[in-house]
């Protein structure tokens, strides 16, 4: 099964992801992960994303759907979790030729439904361990011991460099202006599933897996 994970920063797609990763032996591909990968490690491709990034814009379409043609071939057949990808039009039908030259298809496009002001207080207050990457946020999510990760005890932790109001509001901006409109596109070929993204990560999870499961 391959599914996209569809929303605004902010509205649960990595969190999500991550479970279904976790959960069913599905692999998640984030291309956001994948850039920052890339800037860390210092490759032409980081170097040309990292500005664009830090000022909450949009790649390149060719570089984003180069990583995932990448990606879908190291991860073997495993199905597919495309969390933050495809963000516009031309990504989407480059996606369909990626998946259709291997012999795949999309299942699912599930769009995760959110509040704009709700998810700036999300993401400005978000942060992870440095080590293991477990997610926390300020409001909703401490570590039980402060400043300790609750999964594997280390004291440092970071935030992202783009979870800012200002690179927010753009990174909303640019959702609204390029990603939402390619819904229809994928509305038209009826695999649109609507759950609500301000529910509780756990009930999130539970409306993904009745859709998965075939259950609606
Ligand atoms: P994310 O982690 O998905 O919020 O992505 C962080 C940033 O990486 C975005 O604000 C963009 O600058 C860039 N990015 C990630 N995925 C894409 C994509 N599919 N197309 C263009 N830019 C992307």
């Amino acid at each position: 099964m391959n599914i996209i994970l569809l929303g605004p920063p902010g509205a649960g797609k990595g969190t999500q992801a991550a479970r279904l990763q976790a959960n069913r032996g599905m692999v998640q591909l984030s291309t956001g992960d994948m850039l920052r990968e890339a800037v860390a490690a210092g490759t032409p491709t980081g170097l040309q994303a990292k500005a664009i990034m830090e000022r909450g814009e949009l790649v390149s379409d060719e570089i984003v759907s180069a990583l995932i043609g990448e990606r879908l071939d190291s991860s073997g057949g495993q199905g597919a979790i495309f969390d933050g990808y495809p963000r516009t039009q031309a990504q989407a039908e480059a996606l369909d030729g990626l998946l259709a030259k291997r012999g795949r298809r999309l299942d699912y496009v599930i769009e995760l439904a959110v509040d704009e002001d709700a998810l700036v207080k999300r993401i400005t207050g978000r942060f992870s361990c440095a080590k293991c990457g477990t997610g926390y946020h300020d409001t909703f999510k401490q570590p039980r011991v402060p400043g300790v990760c609750d999964a594997c005890g280390s004291t440092e932790f970071v935030r992202r460099k783009d979870d800012n109001e200002q690179t927010v509001r753009t990174r909303m901006a640019e959702y609204r202006a390029k990603t939402e409109p390619i819904l229809p596109y994928y509305e038209q070929r009826g695999l649109v599933r609507k759950v609500d993204g301000m529910a509780s990560v756990d009930e999130v999870a539970a409306q993904i897996d009745a859709i998965l499961d075939g259950a609606r």
